[in-house]
């Protein structure tokens, strides 16, 4: 019997949003893992801070790239494949949220989280999939949300959004189970990054009463399936939505 070996030695992957919180984190443990990786976010100083904590950046590319643009989108991608030759990972974690009952809620904030969390992910991966249909190879990874099946107070645009993905994340999996690509989504609960660091502590509190592990999970928790599911471990995996929550979604 073997030890189990993620073996991603010299893979080529993307993360969307991998300048800051868990997209960092990915970003971090593919490039330890021996993968080739490019980031993409908008902000090019955070992009730089990020490539900067690295002694080597052979095996890491910065791309400025709003990945709601579909054309940005395309640039970016044909950048990394002229560079690298390949692609063989696609993390899709960008997302943002613009949380208000809906009654308050504008048609921009709606639009803006449809068009990062869901228009966002449908350019990034139909530009990147031409790639592995024409090499029989891959592993798309979209970053969900808990919202998206239990739904919240405030959320309405952001869980729209995530229970899109994840219809969109099985959908995929059958169109392209027969060309050796696996589509799958991780759904992350309440993970300590900036985006939860806005709440109160009332909030916080009340969370944490419905989590069974009683504590916030960190982006390593994350990152660690992230890197599994992108390997050749998980072969037999697809279509599948896998929830990182502290057990939140059993109660
Ligand atoms: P974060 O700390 O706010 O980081 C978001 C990242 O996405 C940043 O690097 C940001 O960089 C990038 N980004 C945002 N809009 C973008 C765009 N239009 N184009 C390209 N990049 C963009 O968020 P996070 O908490 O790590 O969340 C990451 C993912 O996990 C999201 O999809 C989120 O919905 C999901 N999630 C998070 C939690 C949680 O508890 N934190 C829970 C469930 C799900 P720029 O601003 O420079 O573009």
């Amino acid at each position: 019997m073997n030890e189990m070996n993620l073996d991603l030695k010299n893979n080529v992957a993307i993360v969307t949003g991998g300048s800051k919180g868990i997209g960092k984190t990915i970003a971090e443990k593919l490039i330890l893992y021996g993968c080739k990786v490019a980031v993409l976010g908008r902000n090019f100083n955070d992009l730089k801070i990020f490539k900067n904590n690295f002694n080597s950046s052979d095996n890491i590319m910065i791309l400025q790239c709003d990945v709601s643009d579909y054309d940005q989108v395309d640039i970016s991608i044909q950048e990394i494949y002229k560079n690298w030759g390949k692609i063989d990972i696609l993390i899709n974690n960008a997302g943002i949220n613009r949380d208000k009952l809906l009654l308050r809620l504008s048609n921009e904030e709606w639009d803006d989280v449809i068009s990062v969390n869901l228009k966002g992910v449908f350019n990034t991966t139909k530009l990147v999939s031409k790639y592995m249909l024409k090499k029989r190879y891959g592993k798309i990874i979209n970053i969900s949300s808990v919202i998206g099946q239990i739904g919240n107070s405030g959320q309405s645009n952001y869980a729209a959004s995530k229970s899109g993905l994840e219809g969109f994340t099985r959908s995929l999996a059958v169109e392209f189970g027969s060309k050796n690509i696996n589509v799958n989504a991780i759904s992350p609960g309440y993970i300590k990054t900036q985006m939860t660091e806005k709440l109160d502590e009332k909030n916080t509190n009340d969370m944490l009463n419905n989590i069974p592990l009683n504590k916030l999970g960190k982006t390593d928790d994350v990152a660690n399936l992230v890197c599994f599911l992108s390997s050749k471990v998980s072969n037999y995996i697809t279509g599948q939505v896998i929830n990182v929550d502290g057990g939140m979604t059993i109660k």
